[in-house]
């Protein structure tokens, strides 16, 4: 494996006063660790991304980031710098090429910052570190007193992601006794790395402070989700053996419709609509149809794996939209109930929720009542940005 970001969130984040630590509060109704993460696996150079946490906050982490397929968390220390030392250790057996070293509590970190951090590793430095300058006067106070003025020449000051060749940071923490470091460039730094810079981003701040989360909000006000819309097709043959069960409703006394699992063409053309929203392939490619555990599969279970890729991908499904082409039996009846378990499978309100039915007017093969189709649209919103969709 190449290149592992390691992530930090073992801190208390006494500093932000809330119910819960900073790195698992919520951000625009989303923990900051999973922003985090989900912005660090934006970047498709970081092979994986492992989280260091305070083994107490195991509940926390399961519910921020549980269902991202993380490896395990690894349990931090009582300071950041045995963390991160912790953390290193835990990856020394299947060590990476390169390590990046992120602050949970920066959620806006950028796929091009990450870049910029690897493409100097590439090239040749062993510790990398992105900086902005200073642009405010400086000035050292004792209590509310101005003493004296400190130059900003020369004063940067330093970010994470912070990239380092993986052996030369591990050797460094293991050797190198700078109580007075404060990030890991400065424990490099101790040990004699020679620490390269990269420009850093304003934009990737730390939350610290309570006034950190209200500018926090506001920069996610002011991006607008990407919305995409996903289209699915499906077509099955009528089976009268078996019952027929469209949009996971089971219509009494109607021939059914042939298919290796519950055959719902409904479901299917749902199922496909929404992995088309963030360019996840098809059902088939999901759930091989050959598989004897799909054979008489109720189909919403399809549909959930979906709305659970979208939902991974940051996505909110916004609307969905199903049509069915069936001779008969007549839909119309059953088309309350078709709404509510769709809407109760992607957790969505009736209006957002949308089941047509119409005939073929006896033309083609619905018409020759020799199968069922149906066609789905879904229009999902994600996150500015992209996705992390691997
Ligand atoms: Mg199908």
């Amino acid at each position: 494996m190449s290149t592992l970001a390691l992530v930090v969130a073992a801190g208390a984040g006494r500093r932000a006063p809330g119910a819960r630590p900073k790195q698992y509060r919520l951000l625009a109704g989303e923990p900051v660790l999973r922003r985090t993460v989900r912005r660090l696996r934006l970047c498709t150079a970081i092979a994986a991304v492992r989280v260091v946490i305070d083994p107490r906050h195991r509940d926390l982490y399961e519910e921020a980031v549980g269902d991202l397929g993380l490896g395990p968390p690894i349990a931090g220390g009582a300071s950041r710098r045995e963390s991160v030392r912790r953390g290193l250790e835990a990856l020394a057996g299947e060590p990476p090429a390169r390590v990046l070293v992120h602050d949970a509590a920066r959620p806006f970190v950028s796929p091009s910052l990450c870049e910029r951090v690897l493409r100097r590793l590439e090239a040749g430095a062993e510790a990398v570190v992105p900086v902005l300058p200073v642009t405010d006067s400086l000035r050292r106070l004792v209590e509310d007193r101005i003493r004296e003025e400190v130059p900003r020449e020369g004063v940067y000051r330093v970010q994470t992601p912070q990239g380092f060749a993986f052996a030369t940071i591990l050797e460094a923490h293991r050797r190198t006794a700078a109580a007075s470091a404060t990030d890991d460039s400065a424990i490099a730094l101790a040990a004699d790395v020679e620490v390269h810079t990269v420009p850093g981003e304003e934009d990737n701040i730390k939350l610290t402070l309570p006034e950190d989360f209200a500018r926090a909000e506001r920069i996610l006000a002011g991006e607008r989700p990407r919305f995409r819309t996903g289209f699915g097709y499906d077509v099955h043959a009528l089976d009268p053996g078996r019952p027929l069960v469209l949009c996971g409703v089971t219509i009494p006394g109607a021939p059914g419709l042939a298919g290796h699992s519950d055959a719902d063409v409904g479901l299917h053309a749902l199922t496909d609509a929404l992995l088309a929203t963030i360019g996840a392939g098809d059902i088939g490619s999901h759930f091989p149809p050959g598989e004897a555990r799909w054979r008489n599969a109720p189909s919403h279970i399809f549909l959930e794996h979906a709305r659970d890729l979208v939902t991974t991908a940051g996505g909110r499904i916004e609307h969905v939209d199903v049509t069915i082409l069936c001779e008969q039996p007549r839909l119309a009846p059953h088309r309350e109930a078709m709404r509510g378990r769709i809407g109760a499978l992607l957790g969505l309100p009736p209006e957002a929720v949308s089941v047509k039915a119409t005939t073929s007017e006896g033309l083609g093969f619905v018409g020759r009542r020799e199968g069922i189709a149906a066609c789905a649209v879904a229009t999902v919103g994600l996150p500015p940005g992209g996705t992390d969709v691997r």
